[in-house]
C-alpha cells in the first residue's frame, strides 16, 4: 500500500519535496498558508518565492555550491531545472528572475495530478501520518508551538524545547533606470567572467561621508538592538560598520580587483549591484542587508555615487529565522528521532540558503516516498555534498548549533593529503560525485528530464 504524504509549506523545500514524491508515484497533500496568511517577507502567493537575493550562488566547477547543485541536477531537482530556465546574467553565479522562477514552479506543481494543494495555515502535526515540515524560517507562530510540543517529552515544558532562532536581514532593491550610469561601471572582479555587476565607485571622501551617515542612522527597534542575535555571515551593514571604520572596505564594499575603466584606478571602496530579473529593470545592492528605518535608509544609500536619485523597490529589512535543534531531534534521513513519520526540510532543519533548502527538500521527498511504500530510507554517502550537509545538521554540537551553508569544511578530508587547494577540491568533488551516482543507483533514481516551456 502507498501512503499519502502531507507536506507543510510550499516554499523552496516543500515544492521540491512535493515534486520528488509525485515523480515516485506518491500522492501528496501540499499545504501552503499564503495568501490566506502571509509571512513578513513573502510578497506573493506563489510557491518557491525567493524573498531576498536572487542568487543561487556559484556555478563555477569544483566549488562547494556547484557540487551541491551538480548532485541535485543528477538527482532530478525540479527547482534547479527551473532556475536554469529562468537564469539572468550574474557572472559565475546562478541567479534567476525571481518572478518567472516562482511562477513557473507554481504552474508545474499545480498541474501535477498527484499533488493536491491546500491553501491553509496548518497548526497541528499528526505524528502517525508521513509529514514533511518545510515551513521555513518564518514558520507561523501556531505551528512553531506545535513543533515545540513534538520536540519535547510528555510532561516537559514545550517552552524549553530545543527550538531556536536568530535574526537575519535582507538587502534593498533599486529600479535600474534610477541609477546614474555616468557614474558607475560594469566589471567583474579581476576581469574574471562576464562583467554583469554594476559597480558604484567611492573615493575616500565619498566613503567617509557614507560611513558617518551610516553609523549615525537610526535602526528599526533600536532599543532591541543589543539583544538581537545575528547570523555572522549575513550581518546588517550598520552592524559591520560599527566594528570599525574600514571593516566594510574589507567586506561587502571591497574594491580589490574592480578597476574603474574611466580612471584606470581601483576605487577606495565599491558598492556592487546585481541584476534582479530578466528584464534587467531592477538591481539589488549586494551584501547591503540592513535594518535601518526606511527614511534613514534612503538618505544613507543615496550618498552612494550613482544612486543619488535611486528609487527603491524594496528597503532592507530584518526578520526572525526559526530552526530546530536538528542534532538533538533528527536522524540522518531527516526523520524525527521520536516521531519517525515526521521529517523536516529546508531552513527550519538548520541549513542556510536557497540551494541548501531546496536540497534538503529533495532529500526529505526521497525519504518520505520510501517510507510511504514501507522501504527503509537510505541516507546519502558522507563524502557527498548532500551527505556532508546532513551530517553537519545531525551531528554538530547541539549546544552551539547554527544553520550552515554548504562549504568544503563540511566535507570529510581526503585520505591522501593534497596541498594544492584547487586540486584538493577537484578531487573531493570527483569522489563526491562518484559516490553520489552509486547512491542514486542504489535508490533507483535518475535525473529524468523535465519538460519546461
Ligand atoms: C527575509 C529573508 C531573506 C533571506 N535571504 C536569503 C538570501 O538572500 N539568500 C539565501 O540563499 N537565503 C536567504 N534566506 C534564507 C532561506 O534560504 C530562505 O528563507 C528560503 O526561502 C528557505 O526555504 P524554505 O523552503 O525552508 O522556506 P520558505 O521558502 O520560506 O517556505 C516556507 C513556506 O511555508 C509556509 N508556511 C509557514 N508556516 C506555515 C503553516 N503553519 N502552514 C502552512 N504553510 C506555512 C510559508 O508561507 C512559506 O511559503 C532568507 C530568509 C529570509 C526569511
Amino acid at each position: 500500500m502507498i501512503l499519502p504524504i502531507r507536506i507543510i509549506g510550499a516554499g523552496l523545500a516543500g515544492s521540491e519535496a512535493a515534486w520528488q514524491c509525485a515523480r515516485r508515484g506518491v500522492v501528496v497533500e501540499l499545504c501552503e498558508m499564503r495568501p490566506v496568511r502571509s509571512t513578513p517577507a513573502h510578497q506573493t502567493a506563489d510557491f518557491a518565492e525567493l524573498v531576498c537575493s536572487n542568487s543561487l550562488k556559484s556555478d563555477s566547477e569544483n566549488t562547494a555550491p556547484w557540487l551541491l547543485k551538480e548532485e541535485m541536477r543528477r538527482a532530478g531537482s525540479l527547482l534547479l531545472e527551473v532556475a536554469r530556465h529562468c537564469a539572468v546574467p550574474a557572472g559565475h553565479a546562478l541567479a534567476v528572475d525571481r518572478n518567472t522562477f516562482a511562477a513557473k514552479v507554481t504552474e508545474i506543481i499545480s498541474r501535477e495530478p498527484l499533488i493536491h494543494i491546500k491553501r491553509e495555515e496548518i497548526t497541528r502535526i499528526e505524528e502517525t501520518q508521513i509529514t514533511i515540515v518545510a515551513t521555513g524560517p518564518l514558520t507561523s507562530d501556531a505551528l512553531s508551538r506545535e513543533i515545540a510540543r513534538l520536540s519535547t517529552n510528555p510532561g516537559e515544558d514545550p517552552g524549553a524545547a530545543p527550538h531556536l532562532y536568530f535574526y537575519d536581514s535582507i538587502s534593498p532593491i533599486v529600479e535600474a533606470d534610477s541609477i546614474d550610469m555616468s557614474k558607475v561601471y560594469l566589471a567583474a572582479r579581476y576581469d574574471k567572467g562576464t562583467a554583469d555587476y554594476i559597480n558604484c565607485p567611492m573615493s575616500q571622501d565619498d566613503y567617509d561621508r557614507f560611513y558617518d551617515a551610516l553609523v549615525s542612522a537610526q535602526s528599526v527597534e533600536e532599543r532591541e538592538w543589543e539583544k538581537l542575535n545575528y547570523f555572522e555571515s549575513c550581518l546588517p551593514i550598520e552592524e559591520i560598520a560599527r566594528r570599525g571604520r574600514d571593516t566594510l572596505r574589507f567586506g561587502p564594499m571591497k574594491p580589490v580587483g574592480l578597476r574603474n575603466p574611466r580612471t584606470g584606478q581601483q576605487p577606495y571602496a565599491v558598492v556592487q549591484l546585481r541584476q534582479e530579473n530578466l528584464r534587467a529593470d531592477s538591481y539589488n545592492l549586494v551584501g547591503f542587508q540592513n535594518h535601518l528605518k526606511f527614511g534613514d535608509q534612503a538618505l544613507v544609500l543615496r550618498l552612494i555615487p550613482g544612486l543619488e536619485n535611486a528609487r527603491f523597490l524594496r528597503y532592507g529589512q530584518i526578520h526572525r529565522n526559526t530552526y530546530i535543534n536538528s542534532p538533538t531531534l533528527l536522524t540522518d534521513t531527516l526523520q524525527m528521532k521520536r516521531h519517525s513519520q515526521v521529517l523536516f526540510a529546508g531552513q527550519i532543519c538548520g541549513v542556510e540558503g536557497y540551494v541548501e533548502s531546496i536540497a534538503t527538500g529533495l532529500m526529505a521527498g526521497v525519504h518520505a516516498a520510501a517510507l510511504s511504500v514501507s522501504n527503509e530510507p537510505v541516507p546519502p554517502p558522507r563524502p557527498t555534498a548532500f551527505g556532508s550537509l546532513i551530517h553537519y545538521i545531525t551531528k554538530a554540537d547541539p549546544r552551539r548549533f547554527q544553520p550552515a551553508n554548504i562549504t568544503f569544511d563540511l566535507l570529510p578530508p581526503l585520505e591522501t593529503r593534497i596541498r594544492d587547494r584547487q586540486e584538493r577540491h577537484r578531487r573531493q568533488c570527483q569522489l563526491a560525485l562518484s559516490q553520489f551516482d552509486k547512491w542514486l543507483d542504489q535508490i533507483g533514481t535518475t535525473a529524468a528530464p523535465i519538460a519546461l516551456k
